[in-house]
Formats: structure tokens, C-alpha cells, sequence
């Protein structure tokens, strides 16, 4: 399956992300979970007004670590996503939050450009991320690979994006026998000399950020042990 390539503005939000020297990489978990609560709002939405069988279950959201194969799953079954969302969504910078990013740097940039160093790291820009909802992409700064299953509501077919960064993703067909929704997988990177990239598959860590990030999410959140 040949490589899609990321659009160009999404590749410098990638390789921001993908080379964090931030500190705070854990709000990627506050950036996946509100995607997943509004996943679940479009599909809630959706049920009320299209007076449909509901989908498989009650609407929540799961973490799920895998220490043996160090992967952090997030499960949601909300509205899912079709082979063309999975493209468009994941694969170009389209929306809110991170657009609000990308200006806020290009203004700091902008004001700062007479006495910045043009050798500086990105330090700039990294103290920008926590204000802002930079989405799906904060993942990369913890994982080194990610998947995302999805099958989209009212949809038979299910497809698998991939990436493993800057290289490009791609989209195949894939089985998801349990409804709509969608499960992102992220491969933790290798432990660095003072980074640990596999406390995000302990309890007690999750449990803590489940609870600092889950404030105005209205879906139960199961920690899958
Ligand atoms: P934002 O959340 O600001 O829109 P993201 O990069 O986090 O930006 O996500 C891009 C888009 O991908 C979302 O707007 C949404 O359409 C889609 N998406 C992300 N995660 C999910 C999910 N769990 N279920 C359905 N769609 C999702």
C-alpha cells in the first residue's frame, strides 16, 4: 500500500510534535479523550434525530495499556470515521484548535523575529502547545507508530490508518465487528535517558490523568485493567 503524504502545514505540526522536547507531553491523553467525547456527541446527536436502533451499547470511552506490547489503545463508540474522513481528518490540519495554534506561533514568530536566533530550538512555539487544543498530532509526542480503526455510523466497512510520522500514513481496509467508533493505538516510544514513556501503561499514572483530563466529559471513561 503505497504512502499518502501529509499536507505541509500539517508536517510542521508533526515534526514539532514528533521532536517535543515539552514537558507536559501527557496532555496528548486531554487532547484524544475530547476527541473521542465528541465523537460521542455527533453520534448522540445523530441518534436523536435519526430515531435509529442505537449502536452497540452505551456511549463511553476506554483505555486500554498493554505493557507486553506497549501500546496505549483509546477506544470510543461514537460517530467513527470513513476512509475519506480518516484522509481528511487525520491527515491535513483543518480545524479549530490547531489552526488557532499554528497563528498564535506565526504571531510570536512574527514579533520575535528581530532578536530571534535563527539557530534557537522551537522553544517558542512548545510553550504555545499547552493553551491550545492541538489535537490528534500531540500523540506523536509520546508514541512512534499510531492506528487508527474507525468505522464510520450507518457504515458496513471498516479501514485502519497508520503512521509512523513524518513518512506518511496510510488507509486500508480493515474488520471492526463491534459497531461504529474508533480505536487509536499508539505505540510509546522508546524510554529516553530522563524520559519514560511507559508510565502511560501504568494504573496509577492513568488513573490520575483520566481524572485531570476528563473534567467536562460527560461519557464514562473505563480504565481497562
Ligand atoms: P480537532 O479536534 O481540533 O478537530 P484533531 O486533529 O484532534 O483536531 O482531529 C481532527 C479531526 O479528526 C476531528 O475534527 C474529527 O473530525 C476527527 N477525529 C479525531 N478523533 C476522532 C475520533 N475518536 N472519532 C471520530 N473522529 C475523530
Amino acid at each position: 500500500m503505497a504512502k499518502k503524504q501529509f499536507k505541509t502545514e500539517s508536517k510542521r505540526l508533526l515534526d514539532l510534535m514528533i521532536n517535543s522536547v515539552y514537558t507536559n507531553k501527557e496532555i496528548f491523553l486531554r487532547e484524544l479523550i475530547s476527541n473521542a467525547s465528541d465523537a460521542l456527541d455527533k453520534l448522540h446527536f445523530k441518534l436523536l434525530t435519526d430515531n435509529s436502533a442505537a449502536s452497540g451499547g452505551s456511549l463511553e470511552i476506554r483505555i486500554v495499556p498493554d505493557k507486553e506490547n506497549r501500546t496505549l489503545t483509546i477506544i470510543d463508540n461514537g460517530i467513527g470515521m470513513t476512509h475519506d474522513e480518516l484522509e481528511t481528518n487525520l491527515g491535513t490540519i483543518a480545524k479549530s484548535g490547531t489552526l488557532a495554534f499554528r497563528s498564535a506561533m506565526q504571531k510570536k514568530t512574527e514579533g520575535e523575529a528581530e532578536e530571534a536566533d535563527e539557530n534557537a530550538p522551537a522553544a517558542n512555539e512548545l510553550e504555545v502547545i499547552g493553551q491550545f487544543g492541538v489535537g490528534f498530532y500531540s500523540a506523536f509526542m509520546v508514541a512512534d507508530k499510531i492506528t487508527v480503526l474507525s468505522r464510520a455510523y450507518g457504515s458496513d466497512e471498516a479501514n485502519i490508518w497508520e503512521s509512523t510520522g513524518l513518512d506518511g500514513y496510510t488507509v486500508s481496509p480493515a474488520e471492526k465487528s463491534d459497531g461504529c467508533g474508533t480505536v487509536i493505538t499508539l505505540h510509546l516510544k522508546e524510554n529516553g535517558e530522563d524520559e519514560r514513556f511507559d508510565r502511560y501503561l501504568e494504573d496509577y499514572t492513568l488513573k490520575e490523568l483520566i481524572k485531570k483530563y476528563s473534567d467536562y466529559i460527560r461519557y464514562p471513561i473505563k480504565m481497562m485493567v
